[in-house]
């Protein structure tokens, strides 16, 4: 475990340390729950910083990126663009254009004008590109944490819209259609509700690609996996999905040989969430009506932008927030943000309450920092701190610079 409180003398906080025997370890677990041979695609979305990138990469995870800044931090990462799934629902030529220059050469297509934009961008390339085809499929079980299609969606085509468009459809020279993604859900309540997800998505690959003449060469399930944030406890156990998957294809894609279709799948939160922890000062304490309230150094600007849907917070840092023993105490927890928005749990119990003491949020690996409102209040980011084998590997630290015309990139 890394010395947090070294950490926090050391190198001041708010900051975030992420621990790559951790990471290392989700990893090796999601090898282990999914059937052998699959491709694992780590998605930058949920933490874009290089070394996780370089770590994930030096041990077979592929990268899937959604812009030209998580491209370079795959670049930045030394990782080949040759690993990169390109996705998302609003690629434009300039990005595409710059993707492929990199290098890249899989995308996931969102609609039928993406495809043509996908070709038109590697015709003048003149380099050929391969496809998948995201798909936003019928019937979906429901019960997810955060359900991304199955009803209307900007993500993907409509199953029935490629049922009936398709064959009239020409795609371009420049595009070979290689298969299907599907990314039904996030953060899955439970493992039935991910095979159901994953099974459905192989039901309906079979029938697409059966009905169309589509090969499927590589099939894209997504993910779901889910984990913590910013609350204590570990990350799902997965023992029953291999068998699940394996059972699923044998019904769907009985043909399926030699590992033929590729799946693959994705997962941002499940590799990076349980690798990090926020490091907060509490900075002052102050009693309002009863009510007792610790200000930290760190508020929504360093943990939970995303706090905007609802969807995240709560923290909660449990009865070890200090990593000290000590009489435990209730108190809000708020940011130094003049807004009242800027707060990341209420009532919660921790064991510091002292000017100075360092608060520990758990499992804020993934969508932390970038997921954050970076630039509200201007105070300056967050410090990430990596650690391997107990010992501090990199210091860096994100910040927000105007450039003028002379000098913006896009
Ligand atoms: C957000 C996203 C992911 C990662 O989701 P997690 O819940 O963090 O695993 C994977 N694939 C796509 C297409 C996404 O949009």
């Amino acid at each position: 475990m890394p010395d947090f409180d070294a950490i926090a003398e050391t190198y001041g906080t708010p900051a975030y340390v992420y621990d790559l025997d951790r990471l290392e370890q989700a990893y090796d677990d999601l090898v282990r729950t999914l059937p052998t041979g699959s491709l694992i695609y780590y998605s930058l979305k949920a933490n874009p910083h290089p070394a996780l990138v370089r770590r994930l990469g030096g041990l077979g995870a592929r990268l899937e990126v959604s812009s030209a800044g998580e491209l370079a931090a795959v670049i930045a990462a030394g990782q080949s663009s040759q690993n990169v799934l390109y996705t998302g629902p609003g690629k434009t030529p300039e990005e595409l254009g710059g993707a492929l220059a990199a290098g890249v050469r899989l995308f996931s297509a969102e609609s039928f004008a993406d495809i043509r934009q996908i070709g038109a961008a590697a015709e003048r390339h003149s380099v050929r590109v391969d496809c998948l085809l995201r798909v936003n499929a019928p019937d979906a079980v429901g019960g997810s944490g955060l359900r991304m299609t199955g009803t209307s969606s900007q993500f993907g085509l409509d199953y029935e819209q490629l049922v009936a468009e398709w064959s009239a459809f020409r795609p371009p020279t420049t595009v070979t259609v290689r298969g299907f993604h599907f990314f039904p859900l996030t953060n899955a309540r439970d493992e039935a509700t991910l095979l159901d997800e994953m099974t459905q998505s192989i039901r309906c690959a079979a029938q697409l690609s059966h009905q169309l003449g589509i090969p499927l060469e590589l099939l894209d399930l997504g993910g779901g996996f889910a984990a913590p944030y910013a609350v204590p406890g570990g990350r799902p156990q997965y023992v029953s999905l291999r068998a699940g998957l394996q059972k699923a294809l044998e019904k769907w894609l009985p043909e399926r040989d030699k590992g033929r279709p590729f799946l693959a799948f994705e997962s941002g939160r499940y590799l990076v969430a349980d690798c990090g922890t926020l490091l907060a000062s509490v900075i002052d304490v102050k009693e309002s009506k009863g009510r007792t309230f610790a200000i930290l150094d760190a508020g929504i600007n360093a943990l939970g932008g995303l706090s905007a849907t609802g969807r995240l917070l709560p923290v909660n840092v449990g009865p070890e927030s200090t990593g000290q023993p000590g009489p435990t105490f209730t108190a809000d927890l708020v940011g130094p943000l003049c807004t009242p928005l800027d707060r990341l749990g209420r009532q919660v119990k921790l064991n510091g309450l002292t000017r100075g003491d360092v608060l520990r949020v758990p499992n804020t690996g993934a969508y932390g920092l970038t997921a954050s409102l970076l630039g509200f209040l201007s105070r300056p980011v967050a410090t990430e701190v990596v650690v391997s084998s107990g010992r501090v590997e990199g210091i860096s630290r994100l910040a927000l610079v105007r450039t003028t015309e002379g000098e913006m990139q896009q």
